[in-house]
């Protein structure tokens, strides 16, 4: 069963135009995506900063409204559901965010940062059943009872997304959007926090989108991996077939720009930029999003966009030239 459906969706947000007295323009962000996730299921997002992988994340939870296509929750278009009915599925998806620390309100303590979902979606609950909801996130993300009466300058990094995790599971939802989790923290506590996400799924049976540009902590978390340029897909694949051999180029790309493995270095970031100039979003080209980066760009990968291609093994690539 498909929990979540995204059928060509995009997501732009309003900008100024160029001119004094222009009118706002919508700057596309996420361009034309299609997606499917079910029950259990991590799909992993990766491309460089600014490729549209976070803005995708929040279109999904229409936290941003879609500017174009469909998003659909157990087969039902989000767009066309009642306010009430939006707003009880809301709390069927939910979101941790990259900075653990920045995303919780100083001035509350945790019982009550991670109590407050329930206060939206299950305000009916006494305060005895809310402190036992409490209790058992905080058993859940691996703190004890007594963080519920602390405060969140007395967590490190790594602890404060374990509270993150905590209030996004207190509600009991279906999928999480894992917004980069782990890239604002040390690299020995992110497999932590990985692996704490993990025994979740396990236990909860929860479906992932795991948004990163970390592509070891992807590959170790995914089942499937979705690569972005420039707000578009340029490949999808199973997760063993992608890490075996990458088919697009700009995949190819990302790989190596990956730093070798260094104790000093965060082991499996995408480290260098990419050559070549990377478009503006609002001047795309008009051909192939990577064309003006790629080593093996024709004359025909600037005029036509390659569309995503079946290829045996589940794979799917927008490339006019690979091959399988
Ligand atoms: S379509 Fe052309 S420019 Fe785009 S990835 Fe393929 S070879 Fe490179």
């Amino acid at each position: 069963m498909t929990l979540l459906e995204a059928k060509h969706l995009e997501v732009g947000y309003p900008v100024a135009g160029a001119g004094v007295f222009s009118r706002s323009v919508t700057l596309p962000i996420v361009r034309d995506v299609s997606l499917a996730l079910e029950p259990g299921r991590t799909l992993g997002v990766v491309g460089e900063s600014g490729c549209g992988k976070s803005t995708l994340g929040r279109g999904l939870l229409r936290l941003i409204a879609p500017t174009g296509g469909q998003v659909l929750w157990q087969g039902q278009d989000m767009a066309a559901m009642a306010p009430e009915v939006l707003r009880q599925r809301r709390a069927e998806m939910q979101i941790i965010f990259q900075d653990p620390v920045a995303a919780l309100d100083p001035r509350l303590t945790l019982g009550r940062i991670i109590s407050r979902p329930l206060a939206t979606f299950e305000p009916g609950l006494s305060t005895s059943d809310v402190r036992a909801r409490v209790m058992e996130a905080l058993q859940r993300v691996g703190l004890s009872e007594d963080y519920a009466s602390r405060y969140p300058h007395e967590l490190s990094g790594g602890q404060a997304q374990r509270v993150g995790i905590a209030r996004a599971i207190i509600g009991r939802p279906k999928m999480i959007v894992c917004d980069e989790p782990v890239s604002a923290l040390d690299v020995s506590i992110q497999a932590q926090v990985v692996n704490l996400l993990m025994d979740l799924q396990d236990q909860l049976g929860l479906a992932l989108v795991f948004i990163s540009h970390n592509l070891a902590v992807v590959r170790h978390i995914s089942h499937q991996v979705m690569v972005m340029c420039l707000g578009r897909v340029v490949e999808t694949a199973p997760r063993d077939a992608f890490y075996a051999r990458p088919l697009h180029p700009y995949s190819r790309a990302l790989m190596d720009a990956v730093p070798e493995p260094d104790p000093r270095r965060e082991k499996g970031r995408i480290g260098t930029a990419l050559p070549g100039e990377l478009p503006s979003a609002l001047n795309p080209p008009k051909g192939c999003v990577f064309a003006t980066r790629c080593p093996l760009v024709q004359e025909r990968c600037r005029t036509e966009r390659p569309e995503l291609r079946d290829f045996p093994g589940g794979r799917h690539a927008a490339c006019h030239y690979v091959e399988a």
